[in-house]
């Protein structure tokens, strides 16, 4: 799928869910990690990562979350403290949605990773599954008229969503 429609549906339907400008902007943000991480060189045609391999495999993803996680949850509060410190000297009124900001951030950008892969199953070549599995929908091509039809589709659904709910 093309970045442009990884970013609109990421975007679209994680405000429509949530209403959250943190957690959309990360989603958005991270709706093409799993392609840009490939480090894809255009001009020679190779990438350090193969297309759509592991970059593309929810468990490898799942894993990577959970040690982000722990991570976070763990490790980060200590810096979280020192974060809180420096911005309730320059923006007092601000310190109180810094936690809840960076919990929204954390989830945005798990999101916006599972749109991508979500998505891109959608195409014609499909997604791995852990290492013997394939996972394909094969309801159009990449950059095909449909693939822009369904994410069209999707953004107005989330818009109309977000303005009645
Ligand atoms: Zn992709």
């Amino acid at each position: 799928m093309k970045w442009v429609n990884h970013k609109l549906i990421a975007g679209a339907t994680g405000y429509a869910l949530t209403g959250n400008i943190a957690f959309t902007a990360a989603s958005i943000l991270f709706s093409t990690v799993p392609d840009s991480i490939e480090f894809h060189n255009y001009k020679t045609g190779t990438s350090v990562f193969k297309h759509r391999g592991n970059s593309h495999n929810p468990l490898v993803w799942l894993i990577a979350f959970a040690v982000l996680y722990i991570g976070f949850r763990f490790i980060l509060p200590y810096s979280v403290i020192q974060i809180d410190a420096i911005i309730s000297t320059l923006y007092p009124n601000l310190v109180q949605y810094v936690p809840s900001m960076l919990v929204y951030s954390f989830f945005g950008m798990v999101y916006g990773v599972f749109i991508h892969l979500i998505t891109d199953a959608m195409t014609m070549g499909g997604i791995p599954v852990g290492k013997r599995h394939h996972f394909a929908l094969r309801w159009f091509y990449t950059g095909s008229s449909q693939e822009y039809l369904t994410s069209f589709s999707i953004v107005a659904v989330s818009i109309f969503i977000s303005i009645v709910i």
